[in-house]
């Protein structure tokens, strides 16, 4: 058995044995790169030391020829105490990328000897005792597991003993009284630094395969599905110096630019400096491309690597170099990190370049990652400073004045004023303010508080949890950080990045850019499911076709009548008392909603339009109990409110969500289901007879027996009649119980449409405005490995759906199939909805982007 490979002979062993680094460092030596020399401690070896909990047998004999090898190669000694020692690093590198993992430990194999011959043969003694400090410190965290701020300590110590600004400017005796300090501090710690370059090696080496099983490693590995059994592999490399002086330096480079994805060398360069130095930020690189001028020979070099690595690995590449006395080494390369601009941008060029089919142009791309790129921006380079940060809730930029109720919301909106929305946190009661803000800012509340959870919904930008935000309701006035707001002063947030900045922010537009559309061309024709939107405006609704949506997966009705104009006359209907004041409430209701259904169906000409009836609860469109209470108690209560307050606390629910909506509200109050119908039908009966083609459905919300469906159909069936015109009708279906019963249901209806928010929800008994109660902690705890209501739950919500297709498509052969939850616009559902069959996804206008490329990423996978 080989337990260790040099890098030139290690091409070939792949990945999962060489660990990514390893990897990479025996392909560049294959392409002949300059790289130092070294060899790795295949993954094989870690495992077989996790297994026993010993190095394995042959091992040690294996690196004693590798690191002779080594100093055949260097001319150097290992622990070597004249002419130049031997150093070397000690890297980790699994077969994939994985944080929690040791560092790296730099300088190894020198001792007290070895300083005294480094300063010697360098003429540099500031430089031998510098490195030596830095090992000892590196050894002293990683290997030795002691606390940083005990070396940083110090660190500092030393620098204000010597009146020293910068770690740069200790000078050798310096350093190596540091060093000693270091040396007893380790001591007073119990513990050892070996002055022994094997016993260096040893200890490092035991401690990279033992960072395997520590809890950061094993929690990353859970979150991302990562194997427990890979282990990891050890690159030891001889050191090369880029602190030598001004003729040398050290540098990252990148293939692309992982910001824009332009083409073109793009990376940062420090003279006289380590690796480290760069990553540490202690001193400020600058861009490589100065060194055109400064150094054109190098960059020539550097430029050509580039080219060739990317080559090599057909994807834009991040590289590490190090420049030595003049002469440039390699030290790694991976596939870089990019922005979801770039990734599309670098996708289309490299297929265009004939680098990658387009095929995989398509799977290089997170879909998830789209619709960020359409939402409108802070222009950071035009932003102040943030007053605040919270959570980043919901997508988009928001500028308006703060408003610190709903109804103000409303009432400014309809002034013509774009309004922020602050509040402590939301609760059903503020819907329609929400809905009108363009942005919303709460105190309290977690990523699925009701404030994150509805905006999203409602595509409206939020930031949530800002635990620097205090309101003070009585004086309409709050506090952000340390500075005072009044109601009407102008805030901007950024729902992206969870900042909240004081007065009006610089907006960018965002677009999808021509990169973007050529993707999506590529994408279509592989696509087996249809993307539909979910649009409730005829603006929403075009927007939605600019972005390819073939059609309304759902329009929520009652969207329609949280407009402040409207809200009066949904009061009046709800509270009516005589058969008059509800007929002229109906009357009113009626003539808005065929308006907007006009608006609607008209925009999608030719595509279907499927028209949800009423879902929420009724109480949703009345003023808040508690509100009315404290008036009652304070003797406020206007005559027009007695009668109010009494139909508000009959109305009143402890759980409206599962209370009286949907179906169940259809049915006990027919006459909504009829003016629906009915606004329905004559909104298409008018655009037929102008010629136009306008083909919306009829859905049910929220039923769970097929009894429910054959009494609305009933009465919308009477409404056909005396239209005569009929509309294929289907069912939602989000209850456990209607998946279960899809053989019954499936026979009176001509599609489904799974509610995949409701049906989590019920299927795990999880109320999403109460889960930020858990919900962060299951996440934290790994006890969810996803929030089920972002990601579609494949073990049990997935297995009612995969009964209802199944048995609902047996039982009526011509049932169509859609799915029109949060879930339609996120790629890992789609591809679970792929799988299934169904034969589309419907999602808000952004996210259709989503569906469009998961749609044919699954079909590619499939
Ligand atoms: P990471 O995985 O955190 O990037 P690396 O193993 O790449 O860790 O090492 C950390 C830093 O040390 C990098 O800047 C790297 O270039 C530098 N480095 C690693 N090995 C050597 C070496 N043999 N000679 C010089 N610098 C090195
Ligand atoms: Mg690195
Ligand atoms: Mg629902």
């Amino acid at each position: 058995m080989t337990w260790v490979y040099a890098f030139q002979d290690a091409q070939d062993l792949g990945r999962e044995l060489l660990g990514g680094k390893g990897y990479a460092l025996a392909e560049m030596v294959r392409l002949g790169f300059p790289v130092p020399p070294g060899f790795t401690l295949t993954t094989g070896a870690c495992r077989a030391y996790l297994e026993r909990g010993a190095f394995p047998e042959g091992l040690w004999d294996e690196v004693r020829e590798q690191v002779t090898q080594l100093e055949e190669a260097t001319g150097k000694r290992f622990g070597g105490s004249e002419g130049l020692p031997l150093l070397v690093s000690v890297r980790s590198g699994a077969p994939v990328s994985m944080p929690g993992m040791m560092d790296t430990i730099l300088n190894l194999g020198l001792t007290l000897e070895g300083v005294r011959a480094l300063a010697e043969e360098t003429g540099n003694p500031r430089f031998a005792w510098d490195s030596y400090r830095r090992l000892v410190q590196m050894y002293g965290e990683v290997v030795l597991g002691l606390a940083p701020e005990g070396f940083k300590r110090l660190l500092e110590r030393a620098k204000v003993l010597a009146g020293a600004e910068r770690d740069v400017d200790l000078t050798a005796t310096d350093l190596q009284g540091l060093v000693d300090d270091y040396l007893q501090y380790i001591k007073d710690q119990g513990q050892n630094f070996p002055n022994d370059p094997w016993l260096q090696l040893e200890g490092a080496v035991r401690a990279v395969f033992d960072s395997w099983n520590n809890p950061r490693a094993r929690t990353y590995r859970r979150l991302y599905g990562i194997p427990d059994d890979l282990g990891t592999a050890v690159n030891v490399q001889a050191m090369v110096f880029g602190n030598l002086g001004d003729d040398s330096g050290t540098g990252v480079g990148f293939t692309r630019n992982p910001a824009t994805g332009e083409r073109g060398l793009y990376g940062e360069y420090l003279k006289n400096a380590q690796g480290e130095d760069v990553v540490a930020g202690i001193r400020t690189p600058q861009p490589l491309e100065r060194l055109r001028e400064s150094d054109p020979e190098l960059y020539r070099e550097v430029a050509d690597v580039a080219e060739r690595l990317e080559a090599h690995f057909r994807e834009m590449q991040d590289f590490e170099f190090t420049v030595e006395r003049g002469r440039l080494y390699l030290l790694q390369t991976r596939t870089g990190k990019r922005t979801p601009a770039a990734a599309v941008r670098i996708a289309v060029e490299m297929a265009e370049e004939g680098v990658i089919s387009r095929e995989e142009a398509l799977l290089r791309v997170d879909a998830n990652a789209l619709p960020g790129l359409l939402r409108a921006r802070i222009d950071p380079d035009r932003a102040s400073e943030p007053v605040a940060e919270g959570l980043p809730a919901s997508p988009g930029a928001a500028v308006g004045h703060a408003v610190l109720d709903a109804e103000t919301a409303e009432s400014w909106a309809g002034r013509g004023l774009p309004v922020v929305l602050v509040r402590p946190e939301t609760t059903p009661e503020d819907i329609s303010g929400m809905y009108i803000a363009r942005g919303i800012l709460t105190a309290r509340g977690g990523m699925t508080s009701h404030a994150a959870v509805v905006a999203r919904g409602m595509g409206v930008p939020a930031v949530v949890g800002v635990a620097a935000l205090s309101l003070n309701l009585e004086e309409r006035s709050f506090r952000l950080g340390d500075r005072n707001f009044k109601e009407g002063d102008l805030i901007s947030l950024d729902g992206a990045t969870g900042k909240v900045f004081a007065g009006e922010v610089a907006l960018s537009e965002g677009e999808s850019g021509a990169y973007l559309q050529r993707l999506l061309e590529w994408a279509e024709p592989h696509r087996k499911l249809g993307a539909r939107a979910n649009a409730d405006t005829p603006a929403d609704a075009r927007r939605a076709r600019e972005l390819g949506a073939e059609g309304i997966g759902l329009v929520r009705t009652e969207h329609m009548f949280f407009d402040p104009e409207r809200m009066p006359w949904v009061r009046a209907l709800i509270l009516a008392e005589t058969e008059r004041e509800e007929r002229e409430a109906l009357d009113r209701l009626f003539a808005f909603q065929r308006a907007d259904f006009m608006g609607l169906l008209e925009a999608m000409d030719g595509l279907a339009v499927t028209v949800r009836l009423l879902d929420p609860p009724l109480h949703e469109f009345l003023p808040p109990l508690v509100e009315l209470e404290r008036k009652e108690a304070a003797g406020e209560l206007a005559p027009g409110e007695v009668k109010v307050l009494a139909q508000v606390r009959r109305l009143h629910e402890a759980n409206p969500m599962l209370g009286f909506r949907g179906v169940r509200l259809l049915l006990v109050r027919p006459e909504i289901l009829r003016m629906q119908t009915a606004a329905l039908l004559s909104a298409t009966r008018a655009l037929q007879e102008q010629g136009k083609d306008p083909l919306p459905e009829l859905m049910i919300p929220l039923v769970s027996t097929p009894e429910e469906v054959e009494q609305t159909l009933a009465v919308v069936r009477e409404v056909f009649a005396e239209f005569d015109l009929s509309l294929p009708v289907g069912t939602m279906i989000e209850t456990p119980r209607a998946a279960l019963l899809a053989r019954e249901i499936a026979p009176l209806v001509d599609f489904f449409s799974f509610g995949t928010n409701d049906l989590t929800q019920l299927t795990y008994g999880i109320s999403r405005d109460d889960a930020g109660h858990f919900l962060p902690h299951y996440l934290d705890a790994r006890t969810f490995a996803h929030d089920p209501t972002e990601r579609l739950d494949e073990a049990a919500v997935g297995r009612l759906l995969e009964i209802a297709v199944r048995e609902g498509r047996a039982a009526n052969p011509n049932l169509k199939l859609g799915l029109c939850g949060e879930h339609g616009g996120e790629a890992h559902s789609v591809r679970l909805a792929h799988g299934l069959g169904l034969d589309y996804v419907s999602a808000s206008p952004f996210r259709v982007l989503t569906a469009r490329l998961a749609a044919a990423q699954a079909a590619l996978h499939s």
